[in-house]
Parts: structure tokens; sequence; C-alpha cells
């Protein structure tokens, strides 16, 4: 009997500390300072098994993940031990270079991507005029350190050392250069993270329509109540010169057609993280005003800080 009371307790105690999803920004930047540039650790909260969503920073992000106290080990065993994979939502070097330059201290793990991702790894950067190659394809001589996982679009996957699966998603970032976002859940909750887009009028595509049509059933069940979106620019950067990018006013009009698929009282209440700002002057409070200012889906906007826990209720 108690052996009996044991387990259960030891079931609901699981139950109760392991679904709530943690993250761990360790870059939040679209640019100019590379010691922050788009990175973030995604797990459950009991959890160190993370998943890096972009590796903009790697280095500098656990360093101040250190410094502020959400991490309590050395650098060395973070990068090599809690990271279990990454997620490259596209080739541009804001959202891999920090795991191009960590890759020689790294471990062994997998890399989630789509094709035009992965052959813009293999291709461009772990070859042996841009740096050496860490992965287990393309130039030699071959280091086998890590190992591409070439994701088929909206088909569910297996993130390795985790509890979670993945779903990726294609963007448009300048039509028709590619960029993907994916969908990271467990059995009770999930997050949507953005790589870089541009709205689908401007980029004339239907990429985030798509999007929005197949996460409602997980909008409507409560089970996805975050999103980690980009707004790059302030509403005054002219439509013309977004370069694949949105604003304030573009996350407005998306959200729309997002609510009228799952009706706008879902959208009460979601949170957005807001990624990818690009500090420019004063483009981060303009950015914060306009969206703060102008919210009529009531959005609950949240911005990271680089190396500060955010835990999702
Ligand atoms: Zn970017
Ligand atoms: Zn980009």
């Amino acid at each position: 009997m108690k052996k009996y009371l044991l387990t259960i307790g030891f079931t609901i105690a699981t139950i109760a500390f392991s679904q709530n999803i943690q993250i761990v920004p360790l870059g939040v930047y679209g640019g100019s300072n590379e010691s922050n540039l788009s990175s973030y650790l995604i797990a459950e909260e009991s959890t160190n098994n993370y998943l890096a969503l972009d590796a903009g920073t790697i280095y500098s992000g656990i360093n101040k993940a250190i410094e502020n106290g959400t991490f309590n080990e050395d650098q060395n065993k973070i990068l090599r031990d809690y990271i279990k994979g990454y997620f490259i939502s596209h080739g541009h070097l804001d959202h891999l270079s920090g795991m191009i330059i960590n890759s020689p201290e790294d471990s062994n793990k997998p890399i989630y991507g789509i094709s035009e991702t992965i052959s813009v790894l293999k291709n461009k950067y772990f070859t042996n005029d841009a740096w050496a190659n860490f992965a287990n394809e393309g130039e030699s001589p071959i280091l086998n350190k890590y190992y591409y996982k070439n994701a088929e679009i909206g088909t569910p996957f297996t993130i390795e050392g985790t509890n979670f699966t993945g779903t990726i998603y294609e963007l448009s970032h300048v039509n028709p250069l590619k960029s993907s976002a994916i969908l990271v859940e467990n059995d009770s909750n999930a997050v949507l993270y953005f790589g870089d887009t541009g709205a689908d009028r401007i980029e004339e595509t239907k990429n985030l329509t798509t999007i929005w049509k197949a996460i409602t059933p997980k909008i409507k069940s409560g089970k996805l109540k975050t999103l980690m979106l980009e707004v790059s620019f302030s509403n005054s950067q002219p439509e013309k010169l977004l370069f694949g990018h949105l604003t304030p006013k573009l996350i407005n009009e998306e959200l729309g057609e997002l609510g009228k698929q799952v009706g706008k009282n879902k959208l009460k209440g979601l949170t957005i993280i807001v990624t990818h700002i690009k500090p420019k002057g004063d483009n981060e409070e303009k950015i914060k005003e306009e969206l703060l200012k102008y919210n009529p889906y009531k959005i609950n906007y949240i911005f990271p800080k680089q190396g500060e826990k955010i835990v999702l209720k």
C-alpha cells in the first residue's frame, strides 16, 4: 500500500511539475549587437533538456544567464549537456553564428531545419573556406559532430533528448527566400516560435494564413497560448523597406487574420514574446510603445531580456 501511494505521489508530482514550459533567451536582437542575437532555449520547467530556437548568440547568452542566476553550472556544461539540439529558422548569420563559432567546444547533437536552411549550413558555413565541417554531410573532412535533421513541413517529429514534439512550417522572408517557424509542444502546452518573416500581404504569400489555420485547434483548446514573433521595425518603416520583417501594424493585421479563424475572443490573453527588434536609434522604444498603445486584441506582450528566464503558465 505504501509503495502504491508512493507511486501515485510520484506520478502526480511528475504531472504537476514537468509540464510548464520555460524559455531562457540567450540573445534577443535582430542585428547590430553581436553579443545579443536571436537564440532562445526552450525546455519543460523542471528539466534542463533544452532545444535552442536559433543560435545567433550562444556563449555571451549563457554567461549572462549564469550572471543572472538562471543557471548554476559552468559554461561548458550548459553548452554541451543542457542544449540537446538546435532549430535553425533560416540561413542568416544573426540566427546561427553563435552555433558555428562554438562548434569546436560543443557535443554531438541534431540540427533541425527545412532543406533550404540545411543546404545553407552545408554549402556556406560548415565548409573549409568558412570554418570547418562539424556536421555529417558536405565537404570533407566531415567531423560528424552535428547531424542534420531535415524536417518535413507540417509533419510532427520527436525532438531528441526532450519530451517535446516539433512541427515546422514555412515562412517567407523576402519572397522567394524561405524562413521557418516551429511549434514545440508537450502533452499539455505548446509554443510557436517564428524565424524572420514578412506579412502575407507584403510577401504575396499565404504562409502565415496556412499556419493560422494549422494552429487554430490548439489555440481553441487552450494548449497553445504563446507565440514568439518578430517585430523588427516600428510603424515608421516604409513597407517597401521591410526586407521580410514585421512591424506592430502588421502584427495586428496578421492577428486579425488569426482572429478570423479562432474567433476574436480566443486571442484575448494570448502571449506574444517579441523577438528580433533591431536595436537602432529609438526603434526599440518605439516598437514597445506602438504595440502597447494600440493593442486591439488584448495581447499580453513580453519583451524578453538576455539571460532572464520566462516561465509560461
Ligand atoms: Zn534575423
Ligand atoms: Zn533573416
